[in-house]
């Protein structure tokens, strides 16, 4: 099985069935990895960049639930699933039960040879310890939770100038990041979007979801001794090149 089908076991909807030739292409030594940080603060163009340098799985359980929303006209959506999509819309944090089944379901995964980066998963305190108790209970330890950090009149900018392709997902910025033709992604051609989840309101929303719920997990890993704290100042080159140097001493895992 390569990568990319088991990332579509992680998204799909389905079960997950995790052939025995799973090895063939795995890195040697997995990375395990948590990140942390506020909406729009590059945490998903981090992950995906260090999915590649490891051979990791991106594990972002906001891609899950917009996928549930790309499908939902579709049906066949779980009633769970359903609300889920609700609260995505609005920016509010779906319950913590409603995530934690859909991580759960996924711990094969998990516990597969190419290791994970979770990117939007654990967001809650009750979350980080569903997740330490998945874990433990597939026998897999985590080698660090990177926490980007930047100030929050700076993250808003970033949210706002986001930009992401309809068809594969890739993230921009009008700014920082700009694609090479207006509106059109230079992956794969598709059309380029402001994220409903973007807009001004949910942003809003989504910032205080942010301090109230998910910034207290900086803590709760701190006292864990897992926590790494990265800058987010600077070009994703530079963010990237920073998380790879910290990533390789604290946790000896070389790309
Ligand atoms: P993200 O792309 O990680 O910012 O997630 C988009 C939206 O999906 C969030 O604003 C939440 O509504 C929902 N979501 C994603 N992950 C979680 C989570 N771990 N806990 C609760 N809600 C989540």
């Amino acid at each position: 099985m390569s990568m990319e089908q088991f990332l579509q076991a992680w998204i799909g909807l389905g079960g997950v069935a995790i052939p025995t030739d799973a090895q063939a292409d795995a890195p040697r030594r997995p990375a395990r990895l948590i990140l942390l940080g506020a909406p729009g603060i590059g945490k998903g163009t981090q992950a995906t960049r260090l999915s590649t340098a490891y051979k990791a799985l991106h594990l972002s359980t906001g891609d899950v639930f917009r996928a549930a929303k790309a499908n939902k006209d579709k049906g066949g959506l779980t009633p769970a699933l359903e609300a889920a999509v609700g609260y995505m819309v609005r920016g509010e944090l779906v319950p913590d039960d409603t995530v934690v089944d859909l991580v759960r379901e996924r711990r094969a995964i998990l516990a597969g040879p190419y290791g994970f980066l979770l990117d939007g998963f654990p967001r809650t305190a009750p979350q980080a310890d569903a997740l330490n108790g998945i874990l433990s209970g597939v026998n897999t330890k985590l080698d660090a939770v990177l926490s980007y950090t930047l100030p929050i009149d700076k993250v808003i900018e970033r949210l706002s100038g986001r930009r992401t392709c309809k068809k594969c997902n890739a993230s921009y910025h009008t700014v920082a990041m700009p694609p090479k033709k207006d509106g059109v992604c230079d992956k794969c051609g598709g059309e380029l979007f402001l994220r409903d989840d973007d807009k001004p309101d949910t942003v809003r929303v989504r910032m205080q979801a942010y301090e109230a719920s998910t910034k207290p997990l900086v803590d709760y890993y701190q006292q864990r001794g897992l926590l790494v704290e990265i800058t987010a100042e600077g070009t994703a080159d530079e963010i990237f090149e920073k998380s790879l140097s910290i990533i390789k001493d604290r946790c000896s895992l070389s790309v």
